[in-house]
């Protein structure tokens, strides 16, 4: 008996197929060849390097006014620190973008990185966030308190990188022209100036692994991200052209920023007069690499970062900006989620004056707000779509109920009193 054959994917026999291709230990059908073939393109596509972006052209790179204009429509105050980072980021994306034929073309323009230096919730994440839209490059935030040397516990540089990548759309070439937001760098500080006297180097070897991402390094990142591993493969990302911001409060460099001043700067004045003008400077905005250094930073890392942004502290009166002003403010988030009810929300200025102090006794600058904000609406946000409300008004009497179901007696008080 001859057996007659058949597909040995599908089982069809031959006179059912078109073609049936007969091999020593098995055979295939034309209709199972071409499924293969799917199978075959879908992954070679997943396996593809994604196609690069083409280089911007340099006469679409915003200006430093533009950009300027472009915070302002989001971040309230720090008029300085807009400024500089407007013009700090247009000079790093002028040095790649530049046609090669550019004046000076035997010059290297080196990178200059970024620190912003002001209290929590004064806008720096949301400064370098804006920055990146407007220029439509990748951005990722870190934070420099989990950041560990590679191969230890957390998170390491590496995943960091992956990040971006990510967000670049998995395109290298993209990734490696994005924006990094460090934050807390302060946090990693080296405890004394001379570490070898307590041989504290806890946020040394950290600082070193910045160092060389922020000078300019190839990392191999595993190209699925999470953790190395030998069997992974990996891909280099150069972080030459990647801008980093990184951000701190550094709590206690006023008293550093003060004492040099004192000591040095106005030597040449009179105790009195000294006294006076010392009191009267704004330490953020006189921070130097000395003062830096001596709050922990190792040099070479000042070195790499050599644009200096201060932020302030953010005032009752700004955080009311905060809350009505921006292009999404949160008073006007919450007016248009009620909108789509059909219900009206109006906020009056004294509620949002008494929310503003809640916020500033919190001394969280304006990361407080949302919270209050969201406890405010609750209720609200819960009965107006059921009930037949068209209207709410959220005013001083609703705040003051939210501090008597939020906070104590002791800071209810200090909050009353200011
Ligand atoms: P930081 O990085 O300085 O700790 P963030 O930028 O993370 O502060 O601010 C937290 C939130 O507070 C932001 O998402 C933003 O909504 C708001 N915010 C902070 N500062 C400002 C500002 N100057 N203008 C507008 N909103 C601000």
């Amino acid at each position: 008996m001859t057996l007659v054959p058949v597909c040995s994917f599908c089982g069809h026999k031959q006179k059912e197929v078109k073609r049936l291709i007969l091999g020593p230990t098995g055979n295939i059908c034309d209709s199972c060849v071409q499924v293969c073939q799917g199978i075959m393109a879908e992954g070679d596509a997943a396996e593809a390097p994604v196609k690069s972006e083409p280089l911007p052209d340099f006469s679409t790179l915003p200006k430093p006014a533009e950009l300027y204009a472009f915070l302002n429509q989001y971040v309230i105050g720090q008029d300085k620190a807009k400024r500089v980072l407007s013009v700090a980021a247009y000079n790093h994306y002028k040095r790649l973008y530049a046609p090669s034929d550019a004046a000076f073309s035997d010059v290297e323009l080196q990178k200059s990185n970024i620190l912003l230096v002001g209290p929590t919730g004064s806008g720096k994440t949301l400064l370098a966030q804006s920055l990146a839209r407007r220029l439509n490059v990748p951005f990722t935030i870190a934070d420099a308190t989990t950041l560990t040397e590679s191969g230890y516990v957390g998170e390491d540089v590496e995943s960091m990188l992956f990040r971006l990548y990510q967000v670049a759309g998995q395109d290298i070439e993209k990734a490696q022209r994005g924006i990094v937001f460090i934050d807390e760098i302060d946090k990693i500080s080296r405890k004394s100036e001379n570490a070898s006297i307590t041989r504290d180097v806890s946020g040394e070897g950290v600082q070193q692994a910045l160092l060389k991402m922020l000078e300019g390094t190839h990392v191999n990142v595993p190209a699925r991200g999470g953790r190395k591993n030998p069997q992974q493969e990996f891909m280099t990302i150069d972080t030459s052209q990647i801008l980093f911001i990184v951000g701190g409060a550094f709590h206690g460099i006023e008293d550093i920023v003060r004492h040099r001043l004192d000591s040095k700067t106005f030597g040449f004045l009179g105790e009195e007069e000294k006294k006076h003008v010392v009191a009267n400077v704004d330490p953020y905005a006189e921070i130097q690499a000395e003062d830096l250094q001596k709050f922990g930073l190792i040099p070479e890392l000042i070195g790499r970062l050599p644009v200096i942004a201060p932020l302030e502290a953010l005032d009752e009166a700004a955080l009311v900006q905060i809350l009505t002003v921006p292009k999404n403010a949160l008073v006007k988030q919450y007016q248009k989620l009620m909108a789509i009810d059909g219900v009206m929300v109006t906020f009056e200025l004294e509620a949002l004056l008494l929310v503003a102090k809640i916020a500033a006794a919190k001394k969280m600058g304006a990361r407080a707000l949302r919270s209050i904000l969201e406890s405010l609406m609750l209720g609200p946000m819960f009965d107006a779509p059921a009930a037949s409300v068209k209207e709410i008004v959220i005013n001083r009497a609703s705040v003051n109920a939210y501090m008597q179901d939020h906070l104590s007696y002791g800071q209810r008080e200090l909050v009353l009193r200011k």
